[in-house]
């Protein structure tokens, strides 16, 4: 659905650049689009068709597990095959970098991981270890914080039902240890399987270190529709509010689907762009903020498509008072979603209801609605007395 061709003006968090292979993210660079192998990595053949199917497919960056020293090997022929900017995988044996390094361009390593091996070692030692191979073979890092495997140490701080605060603590700790190596190259990623919690510990991450690249994602987010709903609904309100720099949508798809995850996320990341999101989003914008979902099966009258068009021509006198304006196109989640807005409208087959806040104002006929939906904003102008910007 086109519903507007302009972009909206969201200004990005000033992350500084990280340089990984032909790609920089952060500093405002565009948004990265990640994917990830689901090959055996040994299967040197399949990996490469993978990798490459999905730079085909636009992705900017592909990661690529790697457990064990034969995967290891097989990366490095691997490299030898492909020119994708690669990123390794490293799981709970931290000193593959060594051996993975010449052959990738970022190194992505667990905080919650660095326990496993050598126990008695302590975790700066490790990262120490990670960070000298990543500086000495041209490579970035990711610290990748994910709440099935956080570090010990933090939850055992915080209560059970605060499983935000152990994420954010241990990326924090690290981007210390990793500044005051004078290692700089870093871009943190903060994953949970509920969009509510990547987006309030990734909004709290970003308001410390504003600096600091962050990769966003929704671990185990399913199969499409839903993986991507659910990956939609956190991005929005993260990327809406100038938060995120590289993206991966993960989807449980077979493996010659794969590509649908960049496919998803550029499509998330134009609709954003757009204002085309399915929950309301406050760009933080000082001007009017018309936000339409990106329709789906579930629209029941197609001409919702029109009156988000005519909604944003019609509100054009009123672009410079910070109102929000959503607009929705089912009663599944219209009712809900439209609460956050000034002015909510959600669309049934026959009518359109229309919401002042979370208060239901009435429904109306899809021709009535527009004269209508001005007489509430009008109202609304005054009642806020909104000095134009
Ligand atoms: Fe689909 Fe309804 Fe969401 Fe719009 S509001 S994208 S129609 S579920």
């Amino acid at each position: 659905m086109e519903v507007d061709s302009s972009e909206l003006k969201i200004e990005r968090n000033p992350t500084r650049s990280v340089k990984i292979g032909a790609v920089t993210i952060g500093d405002g660079n565009p948004i990265a689009v990640q994917s990830m192998t689901a090959t055996h990595t040994q299967d040197v053949d399949a990996t490469v068709g993978q990798i490459n199917a999905l730079v085909e497919a636009g992705a900017d960056v592909v990661r690529v597990a790697v457990d064990s020293r034969k995967d290891a090997e097989a990366l490095a022929e691997i490299r030898k095959q492909t020119t994708a900017n690669i990123s390794v995988d490293l799981q709970e044996n931290y000193r593959l970098a060594e051996d993975v390094a010449p052959h990738v361009d970022k190194i992505r390593y667990n905080p919650g991981h660095l326990y496993h091996h050598e126990r008695e070692k302590p975790w700066q030692e490790k990262v120490r270890f990670i960070a000298g191979i990543a500086a000495s073979n041209d490579c970035a890092v990711r610290v990748g914080v994910n709440c099935g495997s956080v570090d010990p140490d933090k939850v055992d701080r915080y209560s059970e039902d605060d499983s935000v605060s152990p994420m954010l603590e241990s990326a924090l700790e690290h981007c210390e240890f990793l500044d005051s190596l004078d290692f700089t190259r870093y871009c943190v990623s903060l994953k949970d399987s509920d969009p509510q919690n990547v987006i309030e510990v990734n909004r709290r991450f970003a308001e410390q270190r504003t600096d600091v690249p962050l990769h966003l994602g929704v671990t185990e987010a399913g199969m499409p529709p839903d993986g991507i709903i659910k990956t939609r609904i956190a991005f929005e309100q993260l990327i809406g509010r100038g938060i995120g720099d590289t993206i991966r949508v993960s989807l449980t798809v077979p493996n010659n689907r794969k590509g649908e995850e960049i496919d998803a996320g550029r499509s998330i990341i134009a609709d954003i762009a757009a204002g085309r999101v399915r929950t309301v989003v406050d760009y933080g914008l000082p001007t009017l903020n018309i936000i339409s979902c990106p329709s789906c099966s579930r629209v029941e009258n197609e001409a919702f498509i029109e009156l988000a068009q005519d909604v944003k021509k019609m509100t054009e006198y009123a672009r410079e008072h910070a109102l929000t304006i959503a607009v929705m196109g089912c009663r599944v989640n219209g009712p809900g979603e439209t609460d956050d807005a000034d002015l909510g409208l959600w669309c049934a087959p026959n009518f359109v209801n229309l919401k002042r806040g979370p208060e239901e104002i009435g429904a109306f006929p899809y021709d009535e609605i527009l004269p209508r939906l001005k007489q509430e904003l009008d109202a609304l102008i005054v009642e806020k007395s909104c000095q134009p910007s």
